[in-house]
């Protein structure tokens, strides 16, 4: 198999990076799993956007304050200036946002936000994106899409990527020769007992980098998020309710139906609060009071949430809910630079694998889905431009090792991420 861009990852990232290529490139993007699997189409509070130059030192502030003050003030910038141009990219693109009467957006706020500068549709717009970004795919002639097609392993020769080691969705193992490679394999939930994300996103690109030497930034930065409904004795992915339902109005309670803390606490200060209050109290979650908000916003503006918890046997026009902090995102990650290229030549990341610093310590809430695109969009504008390769004359690899258990050496640099992320030699991490 040869391609010009292999693009592992078909979230967010993976295919805007892949609709910003030019079509006179080939690209493939693969996924693990099936197209609408991926944690893309999970994001349920929104997306931000700088909404007037008024608002630019405000929103750059709140976004280091929740990050420790440990961001890259360049990639914030980056971040930041460009969002007002990837909605409009998204608008045309078909993407549909919540608007006033007058035809305006209309905004919302999550925790640590100083101003509502939020856009969202329903609680679903992160599938309302990404559904658009993957219809449009699949029209692009340059564009092939592969499903249940996992990486293994990179292909590379003195630190050049020359494509990847894949599992073909008939089992077979085959070597994707490309001039240049995009890691946009997303988050780690699924090396945690309790997280958010798909059970399928287990850092692979991450544990494939470590081996490779690839370099890794912040990698043990993990989000924990403050609130996710709470099922005892399952090992499904934990069902978020969002930030935006607290920006709403919603209220945490202890087990006496007393409130605790402040609830737009950003995400870490607020799971510590809720995670000590569990010790104090000899409980497994905290409630949640979604009936301080009103029924008409309820059902417009969080309809996938309301019908989740019906089905879970809560109507929270009612009553309280349980929810339990939970493995959230992913802040550090492969080390890239403000092109999204890793230190290795012909290696991009982007997305929630990637780490360019702008998040710090601690992500500001509905930045990941802004950062994803705006890096992915530059990863392809880089590659578009003859991107990071080295000079000609480059040693072409082999055919595949046939001696090598390439599934099983996946297994085993994945053991080696666990370390690296959570400090512990074996098993999953625990959140
Ligand atoms: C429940 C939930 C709610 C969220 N809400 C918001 C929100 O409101 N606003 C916001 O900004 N962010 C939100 N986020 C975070 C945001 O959704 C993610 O950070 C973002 O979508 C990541 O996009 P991505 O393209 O990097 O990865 P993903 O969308 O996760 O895609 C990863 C892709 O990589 C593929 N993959 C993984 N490993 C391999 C492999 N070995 N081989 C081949 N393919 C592989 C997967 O199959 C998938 O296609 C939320 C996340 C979750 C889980």
């Amino acid at each position: 198999m040869k391609t010009d861009v292999l693009i592992i990852g078909s979230g967010c990232s993976g295919l805007y990076c892949a609709l910003h290529l030019p079509e006179t490139m080939q690209a493939a993007v693969i996924t693990k799993s099936d197209l609408e699997s991926s944690d893309s189409f999970l994001a349920q509070g929104g997306i931000c956007m700088l909404r007037d130059e008024a608002d630019y030192q405000s929103y750059f502030e709140d976004t280091l304050r929740a990050g420790h003050y440990e961001n890259d003030r360049k990639s914030v910038e980056i971040m930041i200036r460009a969002s007002r141009q990837v909605i409009e990219d998204l608008v045309s693109c078909g993407v549909r946002f919540q608007r006033g009467e007058d035809g305006s957006f209309a905004f919302t706020r999550e925790g640590a936000h100083s101003r509502n500068r939020i856009l969202y549709y329903k609680d679903i717009t992160g599938k309302e994106i990404t559904q658009k970004l993957l219809d449009m795919a699949r029209k692009r002639p340059n564009i092939r899409l592969l499903e249940h097609t996992q990486l293994l392993d990179i292909a590379c020769r003195d630190n050049v990527c020359q494509g990847a080691v894949l599992r073909m969705a008939d089992g077979s193992s085959v070597l994707a020769r490309a001039d240049f490679t995009v890691l946009a394999t997303g988050g780690i939930g699924g090396l945690y007992a309790h997280s958010t994300n798909y059970r399928h996103l287990t850092g692979d690109a991450i544990a494939v980098a470590l081996k490779h030497r690839i370099a890794l930034k912040n990698a043990d930065y993990v989000q924990i998020h403050p609130t996710a409904f709470y099922e005892s004795g399952t090992q499904r992915r934990s069902f978020l309710i969002s930030e935006s339902v607290r920006g709403e109005g919603a209220r945490l309670y202890d087990k006496n139906g007393m409130r605790f803390v402040d609830e737009l606490l950003p995400r870490d200060q607020l799971t510590q609060a809720i995670l000590a209050q569990m010790r104090k109290d000899g409980t497994l979650f905290v409630w949640e009071d979604l009936r301080t908000i009103p029924k008409e916003e309820l059902d417009a503006h969080f309809p996938n949430i309301v019908a989740y918890c019906a089905s879970m046997g809560y109507d929270v026009t009612r009553e309280c809910i349980p929810v339990v902090p939970a493995q959230h995102y992913y802040m550090g990650g492969i080390q890239t630079d403000y092109s999204s290229r890793t230190s290795m030549a012909g290696l991009y990341a982007v997305g929630e694998t990637a780490c360019n610093g702008v998040h710090g310590r601690n992500r500001l809430a509905s930045n990941s889905l802004l950062e994803s695109l705006v890096f992915a969009k530059r990863a392809a504008e880089d590659i578009a431009s003859g991107g990071n390769l080295p000079q000609p004359g480059i040693v072409p690899l082999a055919e595949l090792d046939a001696g090598c258990d390439y599934e099983a050496a996946l297994q085993e640099y994945r053991a080696a991420a666990v370390q690296k992320i959570c400090g512990k030699e074996h098993g999953a991490c625990s959140a």
